[in-house]
C-alpha cells in the first residue's frame, strides 16, 4: 500500500481517497456541468497515489489526460456520521493533490451515463505532496493555490471559494463512508483545467503547505 508522510514525521496509509467534484463555480462553469444540491463524490484507490515530486509518467494512447490542483484533507481517526460542528477534530491534516483526470475518457463516460472509475482512478493519477499538521493550518479555508505549467500560471485559486466547505464535506461524506485513520479527501479544484504532456513541468502551490515541482514523462 501506498504512503503519505507529514511533515512531523508520521506516514499514515490512506485505505481510501474520496474525491469532491464541482466545488468551485468557475470550474463548473469551464466543464459546462451544472451545481448540484449535495456534493458530487468519487472514490480514488490507494494505487493511485504517487509522490508529486517524482517524475510522473503520462498514457500515451487514452486521450487528454488533465491536471485538477487540489487541497487534500487527511483524516486522523475512525468516524462515520459526523456533524459540521465536530468536523475539525477528525482532521490530521492538509496536503497538496492533483487530481488527474482522462478527461476524453471521462467526456465519453459522462455521455453514456457510466462511472469514471478509470478516468479518475487509473495509476498515477494521484500525485501527492507531503502534509502540514492541522494545528498548524489554523485556517484552512484562506489558502491560494497555483499551478504553473512551465512556469505559465494555469489554475489560480482560494478555498475561500469552495461552494461546500471542509465541514460541511466531511459530514456529508461520512454519511457513507466510514472515515477511518489515513483515509484522504480531495475537495475540488478551481478554474483553469487543462492537458499535461510529456516533457511539461508542473509546479503546484497551496499557502502553508509548499510548491512542489514535478515533471511529466
Ligand atoms: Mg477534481
Amino acid at each position: 500500500m501506498n504512503t503519505i508522510s507529514f511533515s512531523d514525521g508520521s506516514i499514515k496509509t490512506p485505505g481510501k481517497i474520496i474525491c469532491v467534484g464541482r466545488n468551485y463555480a468557475k470550474h463548473i462553469e469551464e466543464m459546462q456541468s451544472e451545481r448540484t444540491s449535495d456534493p458530487v463524490l468519487f472514490l480514488k484507490p490507494n494505487s493511485a497515489l504517487h509522490p508529486i515530486d517524482k517524475p510522473l509518467p503520462l498514457f500515451r494512447d487514452v486521450g487528454a489526460i488533465h491536471h485538477e490542483i487540489e487541497l487534500a484533507v487527511c483524516i486522523g481517526k475512525t468516524a462515520s456520521n459526523i456533524t459540521e460542528a465536530d468536523a475539525a477534530e477528525y482532521i490530521a491534516g492538509y496536503g497538496l493533490a492533483l487530481d488527474l483526470t482522462l478527461r476524453d475518457m471521462q467526456a465519453k463516460a459522462k455521455q453514456g451515463g457510466l462511472p469514471w472509475a478509470v478516468a479518475k482512478g487509473f495509476d498515477h493519477a494521484c500525485p501527492i505532496s507531503p502534509f502540514v499538521p492541522a494545528a498548524q493550518i489554523p485556517d484552512p479555508q484562506q489558502l491560494n493555490l497555483v499551478l504553473k505549467i512551465n512556469g505559465e500560471e494555469r489554475q489560480h485559486g482560494t478555498t475561500a471559494h469552495m461552494l461546500f466547505q471542509i465541514p460541511k464535506l466531511l459530514a456529508y461524506a461520512s454519511r457513507f463512508f466510514t472515515f477511518e485513520d489515513g483515509d484522504l479527501l480531495l475537495t475540488g479544484t478551481p478554474a483553469g483545467v487543462g492537458p499535461l504532456i510529456p516533457g511539461d513541468n508542473i509546479e503546484a502551490h497551496i499557502d502553508q503547505i509548499g510548491t512542489f515541482t514535478t515533471q511529466c514523462i
